[in-house]
């Protein structure tokens, strides 16, 4: 049930660049559905304005967190000069995205700060040593920053998940796939694509690029979720 609450900042992990994760003191009484989102509203010299954040945290942890592109927005910029103990307001959680009962293999191509609730799915079956069976898919620009690359990498090394990194513009030591997630990459790793439940999630541009990804392998709809970033615009 969606609700109302002011809760404290408590701090910030950056990646290399101009990507960060802010964590928040989780209330008293706030459950979620790994998938779903919140909003969060700031005062900033603007006035005041909210946003949409999909949980990167899973419902086993003890903060709220959110993973987001910086930017010059008035949003943005509050939000990186809070000072940890600051007063934030959030409401939550919303959204129907997650995994169906009863779904047994799931497949996530996502890309960048796109992964928040691919994060939040993955951390949570594992946590809850659930059995999922899941592959994913992330695109990322450069090694320099993967968000939560190090933990999925930690995962797949259990064999707790299979995991595919592809980079846009890797150096030229790097073992991994190159290039976007197409439906030929998917298909190299996963069996069966069409048999996977499919979540994907992020900014505009990225959910059109899988939506063809997704329409190649042929998914059927009803075995496809999608988040759309909105706010993020057509040029991501
Ligand atoms: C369900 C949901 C979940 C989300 N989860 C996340 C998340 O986990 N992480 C994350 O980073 N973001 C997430 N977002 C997006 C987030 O709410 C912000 O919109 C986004 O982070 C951009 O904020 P900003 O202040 O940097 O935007 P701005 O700098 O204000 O805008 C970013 C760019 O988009 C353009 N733009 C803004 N609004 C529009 C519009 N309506 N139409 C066209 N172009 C526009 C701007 O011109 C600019 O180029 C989510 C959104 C939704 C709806």
């Amino acid at each position: 049930m969606t609700a109302e609450y002011d809760i404290a900042y408590l701090g910030t992990r950056s990646c290399a660049v101009g990507v960060a994760s802010f964590r928040f003191v989780r209330p008293k009484g706030y459950s979620f559905i790994p998938g779903q989102f919140f909003t969060l509203t700031l005062e900033t010299h603007e006035g005041v304005t909210s946003k949409q954040f999909s949980h990167a945290d899973a419902p086993g942890d003890d903060a709220i967190e959110l993973t987001t592109r910086l930017s010059d927005s008035a949003f943005k910029q509050t939000l990186v000069h809070l000072e940890p103990g600051s007063i934030v307001h959030i409401s939550g959680p919303k959204g129907r995205l997650g995994v169906p009962e009863g779904a047994s293999a799931v497949g996530f191509l996502t890309g960048g700060v796109g992964i928040t609730p691919a994060r939040s799915i993955i951390r949570d079956a594992i946590q809850r040593k659930s059995g999922l069976d899941i592959a994913l898919f992330y695109g990322n620009r450069d090694e320099d920053c993967i968000p939560y690359g190090e933990e999925f990498r930690s995962y797949a090394a259990a064999q707790r998940m299979a995991y595919i990194e592809t980079l846009d513009h890797p150096l030229p030591q790097w073992a991994g796939e190159a290039g976007f997630i197409t439906a030929d990459l998917v298909r190299r790793h996963v069996a069966d694509p069409a048999a996977r439940y499919w979540i994907v999630s992020g900014p505009p541009p990225m959910v059109d690029a899988m939506k063809v990804v997704v329409g190649n392998l042929g998914v059927p709809a009803d075995s496809v979720a999608y988040e759309l970033f909105a706010g993020y615009g057509p040029n991501g």
